[in-house]
């Protein structure tokens, strides 16, 4: 698949925007390859199309809405973040919603964002390189290891479309931390994302023909 290689630009820096900073890097700051059995999936709560924003993110893969996979650290790169050393952390960029909101939105016939169609297939073409790749064996969402921190991270679209996809067709498994994912991410079939027009898509602004090369690729 192809991957955007960032690891040359984010190599110095050690350092988030946020206000106060964070250290990107772990305490060791190295992850032993077999040690990476699973892959966390993320949200980034912000929409950015502009793949330079992300260097400063403490991920080791973000997936842009147009369908651009970029790796901003090396797998072997210990990150300050829910991996702890012995995972792989994949951003999406976008906020997206609770199922509550969603519900909420649906009644009032408002717009619900969603994540788009390349970005859903890039995660998951993403994660089964992984797991032929790396051999990773899980998949987690932010909120099974910080869930007080972000109970809506990846949110519900994210893993029904991407977590629990990849649990039905890879053979991951999204067991083995404290937290679970709440059965409704996993079952309400209305979370299934077909076909997600950008034409209804206030929140994007790929070009259709850009989407449907995408989507061949895949
Ligand atoms: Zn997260």
């Amino acid at each position: 698949m192809e991957i955007i290689d960032r690891t040359a630009e984010t190599a110095g820096t050690t350092r988030t925007r946020n206000d106060p900073p964070k250290q990107i890097y772990s305490r060791h700051d190295r992850q032993s390859l077999d040690q990476v059995r699973g892959a966390f999936l993320h949200q980034t709560y912000f929409f950015n199309p502009n793949p330079s924003r992300y260097d400063h993110t403490i991920a080791h893969f973000v997936i842009l809405r147009r369908g651009d996979v970029l790796q901003v650290r090396p797998l072997t790169a210990g990150l300050n973040s829910v991996s702890n050393g012995r995972a792989v952390d994949i951003e999406f960029e976008g906020r997206y919603p609770s199922l509550r909101q969603i519900r909420h939105l649906r009644r009032t016939d408002a717009p619900v964002p969603h994540p788009t169609l390349p970005q859903l297939l890039a995660g998951r073409a993403l994660l089964r390189h992984l797991r032929d790749t790396q051999g990773i064996a899980h998949v987690w969402g932010h909120r099974q290891a910080s869930r007080m921190e972000r109970d809506n991270c990846p949110g519900p679209q994210l893993w029904y479309n991407v977590g629990e996809w990849a649990v039905r067709n890879l053979g991951l498994t999204s067991t083995g931390l404290r937290e679970s994912i709440p059965v409704a991410w996993r079952t309400e079939r209305s979370l299934e994302l077909v076909w997600p027009s950008p034409l209804d898509d206030p929140w994007d602004d790929a070009r259709f023909d850009t989407m449907i090369s995408r989507v061949n690729r895949w």
